[in-house]
């Protein structure tokens, strides 16, 4: 995908300048590949009707045969080739000036070829017709290097024919329109690269607007999620908490289900930070973010930090989270607790609540009550510990079962322990 920068380089480009870096050019090419099609349709069919109802003029000079010869034989089949291309082929660059050159040079030859050969009072009207053939490249959308070529062509065309079908009095006769349909076919050059430079620049500073809007929206998008979520644990902020719960509530509702909110809390987190001072204690916060996070089988970014040392996961019925699995992670990561007298690691308390929240009476707050009471309950017990406040869905758990300590924390425990 081309960047912004290079769009600007190529909006800068010098006056001179009108082929841009290949890979814009192809863009361009395609860009404008419908309204270059239209354009030379118009012109085959233009100039295909123009050449029958010109047949009228031609009976009148005494050409008609030699004019049905050249447009039937000839003009018609070359222009009906060249609609067919454009309507239908997948046409590269070199292919589009094939087809340029087969529907305009083949024209100026059969119309200078009629004017020597009709009788001299048509000739000027003939010769005037293929230099204003010769003109109609201002109204295609052609690049300058082509109309160059083709104008080249043309006039070469215009004045080989003229002069090698013509006596030198016949030739000296016509020479000033040819000369002022030659210069007239060169004058166009300059409007045909004008015309090219706007329609390049239109389409650089589309093309520019386009990536500066998916810019504006990934920062937007990147904005948006590092507003949601906190600096430390890489976890929801406490605004993303009460979003996400207020989505998950309403889901709930709407498919009849039951929605469980799990709030954990650190233990004796304070003497943690006390003790091992603000640094470390960040430091144990971001692990035990990290092995709640594995034990419920989510990115980090789902869980919430709900406060401090509290964390919330919020998940609808059918969803395989056990919180006593969390529990037992943060257990297993072993972090010894330096504070005195307490835990000899550092342990998280569980509190699991659930309800169904298109019951009548069932609220958000009543929800975060519920959980907060079944932790609070945990941290009587003893801590380390998960309390389940009403009968969740695939937990074969009553309500307000607590979990005991592990075997893993009573041997340490034990250990720490002097008595
Ligand atoms: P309990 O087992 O009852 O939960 O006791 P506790 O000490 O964990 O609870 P308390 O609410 O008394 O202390 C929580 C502490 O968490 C207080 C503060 O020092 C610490 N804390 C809160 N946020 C952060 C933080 O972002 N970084 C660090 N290092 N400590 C924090
Ligand atoms: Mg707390
Ligand atoms: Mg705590």
């Amino acid at each position: 995908m081309t960047d912004a920068q290079t769009i600007d380089r190529a909006l800068r480009r010098p006056w001179y300048r009108t082929v841009l870096e290949p890979a814009l050019e192809r863009d361009f090419d395609n860009h404008r590949d419908v309204a270059w099609r239209r354009a030379l349709t118009t012109y085959v069919i233009i100039v295909a009707l123009l050449s029958l109802f010109g047949l009228v003029v031609d009976a009148q000079g005494g050409i008609l045969y030699f004019a049905l010869v050249l447009k039937l034989g000839i003009l018609l089949p070359i222009l009906l080739l060249c609609l067919l291309l454009v309507l239908f082929a997948p046409l590269s660059e070199r292919g589009r000036w094939f087809v340029l050159t087969a529907s305009i040079v083949p024209t100026i030859a059969i119309v200078c070829l009629l004017a020597t050969a009709i009788d001299s009072p048509f000739t000027a009207r003939y010769l005037t017709v293929a230099g204003m053939v010769g003109t109609y490249v201002i109204a295609l959308p052609i690049k300058s290097r082509q109309a160059i070529s083709l104008c080249a062509l043309n006039i070469t065309v215009f004045f080989g024919l003229t002069l090698a079908m013509t006596s030198p009095a016949e030739f000296a006769a016509v020479a000033d329109i040819i000369v002022f349909m030659s210069v007239v076919m060169i004058l166009c050059l300059e409007l045909v690269r004008r015309q090219e430079r706007t329609q390049k620049d239109s389409f650089l500073l589309g093309l520019r607007e386009k990536i500066r809007a998916a810019e504006l929206s990934d920062l937007v998008n990147e904005l948006s999620r590092l507003a949601h979520l906190d600096g430390l644990t890489g976890a929801g902020n406490r605004r993303s908490f009460d979003l996400r719960l207020s989505a998950a509530w309403h889901a709930a509702i709407a498919n009849r289900e039951p929605l469980t909110l799990m709030m954990m809390d650190v233990d004796h987190f304070k003497s943690y930070n006390d003790t091992a001072g603000h640094a470390a204690g960040d430091a144990c916060l971001q692990a035990i973010a990290a092995a709640i996070a594995s034990g419920a089988g989510c990115p980090v970014e789902m869980l919430s930090r709900y406060g401090g040392e509290e964390f919330a996961l919020i998940f609808p019925a059918n969803t395989a989270v056990d919180p006593e699995a969390i529990r037992r992670g943060v257990e297993q990561l072993a972090l010894p607790h330096p504070g005195p007298g307490i835990l000899p690691i550092v342990t998280l308390s569980v509190g699991v609540a659930a309800t169904f929240p298109d019951r009548e009476g069932a609220s958000m707050e009543g929800l975060i009550n519920s959980a907060d009471s079944a932790l609070y309950e945990a941290k009587r017990l003893g801590r380390n510990r998960v309390v389940v406040k009403g009968r969740l869905p695939g937990m074969a758990r009553r309500a307000t079962d607590a979990v005991p300590a592990s075997p893993h924390f009573r041997v340490a425990q034990r250990e720490r322990s002097p008595h």
